[in-house]
């Protein structure tokens, strides 16, 4: 199979239009250093599942349709599709009343295999390929919601959530019982599961022990959540008696495979300590407006971005990075250009995800693609990419692939 049209294709940042042009508006100026995307008309050939050639011509004018990498959502929650936009209370709050009552559903594996099938299907009606999700602590839900994903081809990681304290007791697995369940998960579906402590108000000690260990032992992912809220941030200085960084630092939690979700309330040191280990944070731009958690500020390490499902009101990946340039002009920058952004959303969150063969046009990587037909005048626009970010319409999507077949 051969497709044709104009390439989304990774390019070194002085190639940035914005930035080479002038074009950004809020002139703040992006990292000149983040990657970044460029438009080239080309063609790929397919062939078992994986690009075979990509063939280029950059002198022909750009045009319909546009064909992008598959998109990477680096953090999501899949029991939480149900209460999207349910509820925009403060974290603790929203955890009680509207997330926990709907993970508790999961309890049943038939409602989680049903559901993952649901979110899977959403996801890919928005583009996204491959994903960083949580599960719930229920362990047979969490093999069914995996067998889902292996069935269906995904590049994707699903963690079954580990938790003992600070919860309703329906969710909470004694350390035990819950290692030796994600230890049987790694065993079984290896790269495609991860070590996930949901966040530290609701591990134990042993329990975040326990994580970090196994984490080690299976060279495993490890994804969970960290300062997002002040009022959490207290609790776990009561709860650990220590900062929230440290807390993991002290359990083995932090590394190049770890992926910690929000980091809103970051101090000098903790980001530091962040960027000396690698760690990846997750910025989840929309939930942390739906949740009213705070603005995220600069952080020069590793980034990800991520919807963050059902805090994030946003299916869409296309939509988080907008909202992604929205924070930044809020907290006044470094704003990312619509380049840098469509580069987080595609090739930078794979790469934060360890995942590397996804998230390019490049021969021998997967053949994970979505083919776009905007109804915008993108190709005479001064910025081509900056139109196709800000007037996104997800009806764009004509097709989408994952591992060569069409899915969407
Ligand atoms: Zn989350």
């Amino acid at each position: 199979m051969r497709l044709e049209g104009t390439l989304l294709l990774p390019s070194p940042p002085e190639e940035d239009p914005v930035e080479a042009h002038g074009l950004n508006p809020w002139a703040s100026g992006a990292r000149p250093d983040a990657p970044a995307v460029r438009l080239v008309p080309g063609s790929i050939r397919i062939a078992d599942g994986r690009i075979a050639d990509v063939q280029l011509h950059p002198d022909a004018p750009i045009g319909s349709p546009l064909i992008s990498p598959g998109f990477v959502d680096a953090h999501l929650h899949l029991p939480q599709f149900d209460i999207l936009g349910a509820a925009g209370l403060p974290l603790l709050d929203w955890l009680n009343r509207v997330t926990y009552p709907a993970e508790m559903r999961w309890a049943d594996p038939t409602v989680a295999e049903r559901q993952t099938q649901r979110a899977v299907d959403q996801l890919l009606a928005h583009g996204t390929t491959s994903f960083a999700a949580y599960a719930t602590s229920h362990h047979e839900s969490v093999r069914r919601a995996l067998q889902v994903i292996t069935h269906r081809r995904l590049r994707a990681v699903v963690g079954q959530v580990l938790m003992d304290q600070q919860a309703p007791a329906a969710l909470c697995v004694e350390p035990d019982i819950a290692l030796r369940e994600t230890d049987n998960l790694l065993h079984e579906f290896g790269p495609f599961t991860s070590v996930t402590p949901r966040f530290a108000v609701c591990c134990s000690e042993a329990m975040l022990r326990g994580a970090g260990q196994l984490a080690r032992q299976h060279k495993a992912m490890v994804q969970t959540h960290v300062s997002e809220n002040l009022a959490e941030c207290d609790q776990v200085r009561r709860l650990h008696g220590a900062g929230y960084v440290e807390v993991y630092d002290r359990a083995g939690l932090l590394g190049p495979h770890s992926v910690l979700a929000h980091g809103v309330h970051l101090d000098k040191s903790q980001q530091q300590r962040l960027i000396d280990t690698q760690t990846v944070i997750a910025h989840c731009p929309t939930a942390n407006v739906f949740l009213g958690s705070g603005a995220m500020r600069r952080f020069d390490g590793r980034l990800s971005l991520g919807s963050d499902i059902g805090a994030g009101y946003e299916r869409s990946m296309v939509r988080v990075a907008r909202a992604m340039i929205e924070t930044a002009t809020h907290v006044a920058g470094p704003i990312p250009s619509p380049a840098q952004a469509w580069a987080r959303i595609t090739a930078g969150n794979a790469d934060a995800l360890g995942m590397t063969d996804v998230g390019r046009i490049a021969p021998g990587h997967r053949a994970d693609l979505v083919m776009i037909k905007p109804d915008v005048p993108w190709t005479t626009a001064p910025d081509p990419l900056g139109m196709l970010l800000f007037a996104w319409d997800n009806r764009w999507i004509a097709r989408v692939w994952l591992a060569g077949e069409p899915v969407v």
